[in-house]
């Protein structure tokens, strides 16, 4: 086994340069824009952008209810479910109106994230 030591220099950011690390406190930036598009929301930040179908975002959905669920065997979903509408909630994260009728999860900026594997 050759261990080689890492001599990777440490990334250069440009000056200008939108860079940041993943997992540094600006995961808590709103995004500049969100997107309903029915199937799908787009989030957009300056840096990233995320699109999760809607269907992915009712499925996981973390409120007492929908967990509940999970827990129970799964949270049934319509094929069809939209996100109608979008209410930020505290600048950390947004609740989402699915078309279902569903309106009590809250998402996070970063599960979110996480939930787009961003
Ligand atoms: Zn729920």
């Amino acid at each position: 086994m050759s261990a080689r030591p890492l001599a990777r220099p440490a990334p250069i950011v440009a000056a200008g340069a939108k860079g940041r690390p993943q997992g540094s406190k600006d995961d808590m930036t709103p995004p500049r824009t969100i997107d309903l598009g029915g199937a799908r929301v787009t989030l957009q930040w300056e840096d990233a952008t995320l699109v999760l179908p809607s269907g992915v975002l009712r499925a996981n959905c973390q409120c007492t209810a929908c967990r509940q669920a999970a827990a129970g065997g799964g949270v049934t979903v319509r094929g069809d479910v939209e996100v109608t509408g979008a209410s930020p909630i505290g600048g950390y994260g947004v609740q989402f109106h699915f078309s279902d009728g569903h309106e009590r999860g809250i998402f996070p900026w970063t599960y979110l994230r996480r939930l787009a594997g961003a």
